[in-house]
């Protein structure tokens, strides 16, 4: 079982580039980022498992994350799906629940009479649970009927399950919030204010809280100030989307002429290789999946309108590459890990570049090398720009025919730059740092930048874990 999950994962991964990714930590007495997972001690097995992964060297969200998780800082991480950001918060999580224990949660099972699961008594088996909207919800309850160390969940169907009385927080220990401006953009907020600050869960400073998002809005920047006690800052160069790992062409292509060009495309593409397809609409999407299928490709699709098991279905098919091409729009795709993606193509291009980015880097994952190939005709004139700007910046070829539209397109409109939150290849920057910064909570101006020193003391008892996504 254990070689079965282990297996497959992480081949051909480039680090020399990987590497590169610059990472700025700011806040007060930061600890010292790490160089290698053997500089930090996260216990048997967490460091055992890291082996099984094949990961050989922590990436640079890691390197930076897993200390300051440590010594029980909070975070906030600017960072992208595919940096490695998830393990840079499980590993060091995990490795904090082995030391300690179940603490106060034992003893509560314990005081409400319930008996104490074994699971809880074992620290070796470590029970996460699932908790999201459109599957079977009571299938869900009757799995936390059995314990729960770690619950991974999103925030409607969390609400619900607290309404029915089915979870309390009150022995939260760990809050992550991953994805936290995906979670905004899909209106969730209310969801998760109720949760972290309308019920039992214990307050800021007490749990230890991490939130990661791809970019760092205003509206992020308040839901930090809100959750996070003096959290380090850490902003993490962009991975994927702008690194030379991905080759990314722009054709020109009428509408009329989309269906005939992915043909060639699918046609010049290895068998073997996994190609995802995205388009604009739900209807895009069965109408594309189809036509590929009528052209004999064995192909699934993913959109809003298909339940979650038809998702998982479609994606279990995907992977396995049972149906190795994959039409999808872009909110079912979004968060979606599958490493091994060779080919995105934009048949329908988003129009805003932060979801080009978001797409793109569903190929070359963790230093993997992959090819994105948008269609783009007049449709696409808003995203001209920077469109533009990011292909300068990965160095890659630029059409001539781009060149000349985003200067017709800059000239129409003066006023419009560049997006300022890819400033310095960074996805966001701290913005207590700066004299416009608002309320700084605490922090006056740059921070001890990887200092060691913080003490950790706070006392936690042990208890629950969650981590929040919004897919
Ligand atoms: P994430 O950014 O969390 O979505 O992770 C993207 C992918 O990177 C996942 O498939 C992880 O298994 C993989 N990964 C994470 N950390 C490492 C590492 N240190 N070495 C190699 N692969 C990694």
């Amino acid at each position: 079982m254990c070689s079965e999950l282990f297996s497959g994962s992480n081949t051909g991964i480039n680090f020399e580039k990987y590497d590169d990714i610059p990472v700025e930590a700011t806040g007060q007495n930061c600890p010292r980022h790490i160089e290698s997972f053997q500089d930090v001690d996260m216990g048997e097995i967490v460091m055992g498992n890291i082996a099984l992964s094949r990961y050989t060297r922590p990436t640079p969200v890691q390197k930076y994350a897993i200390p300051i998780v440590k010594s029980k800082r909070d975070l906030m991480a600017c960072a992208q799906t595919g940096s490695g950001k998830t393990a840079a918060f499980l590993l060091p999580i995990l490795s904090q629940i082995y030391t300690d224990g179940p603490g106060e949660a034992l003893n509560a099972a314990k005081a409400s009479g319930q008996p104490p699961s074994p699971k809880l008594i074992n620290i070796y088996s470590l029970r996460p649970c699932v908790v999201y909207g459109g599957a079977d919800i009571g299938q869900q309850i009757r799995d936390l009927e059995r314990g729960c160390h770690l619950l991974v969940a999103t925030p409607g169907r969390l609400v619900d399950m607290m309404e029915r009385g089915k979870i309390g927080l009150d022995h939260c220990k760990y809050l992550v919030l991953d994805e936290a401006d995906r979670m905004l953009d899909m209106g969730f907020e209310p969801q998760i204010r109720r949760i972290v600050e309308q019920d039992t869960m214990p307050h800021k400073g007490v749990r230890q809280t991490m939130m990661f998002s791809a970019t760092f809005p205003k509206e992020i920047q308040i839901l930090a100030r809100d959750f996070l006690e003096e959290y380090i800052f850490l902003a993490v160069g962009r991975v994927g989307s702008t690194s030379e790992n991905i080759t990314q062409k722009v054709v020109w292509v009428e509408e009329s002429d989309k269906r005939s060009f992915l043909l060639d495309l699918l046609s010049a593409t290895g068998k073997d290789s996994l190609t995802l397809v995205f388009v604009e609409t739900k209807k895009g999407a069965d109408a594309l999946e189809d036509f590929l299928y009528r052209e004999g490709y064995a192909c699934t699709s993913i959109h809003g309108d298909r339940s979650q098991r038809d998702r998982e279905e479609a994606l279990n098919q995907f992977r396995s590459g049972k149906c190795p091409i994959l039409v999808a729009t872009a909110v079912a795709a979004r968060g979606l890990d599958i490493s091994n993606v060779k080919h995105v193509i934009n048949f329908d291009l988003p129009s805003d570049i932060e979801e080009y980015v978001h797409r793109i880097g569903r190929t070359g994952r963790v230093g993997n090398l992959g090819l994105a190939t948008s269609f783009f005709n007049d449709k696409n004139g808003n995203i001209t720009k920077d469109l533009l700007d990011i292909l300068v910046e990965a160095k890659q070829e630029v059409p001539s025919w781009l060149e000349s539209l985003a200067y017709e397109h800059q000239h129409k409109s003066s006023n419009r730059g560049r997006s300022k939150r890819f400033s310095g290849g960074f996805g966001a920057r701290d913005y207590r740092q700066t004299a416009a910064g608002g309320n700084t909570g605490g922090f006056g101006g740059r921070g001890g930048r990887n200092q060691t020193g913080h003490g950790g003391t706070r006392g936690f008892g042990g208890g629950e874990d969650l981590v929040f996504s919004y897919n």
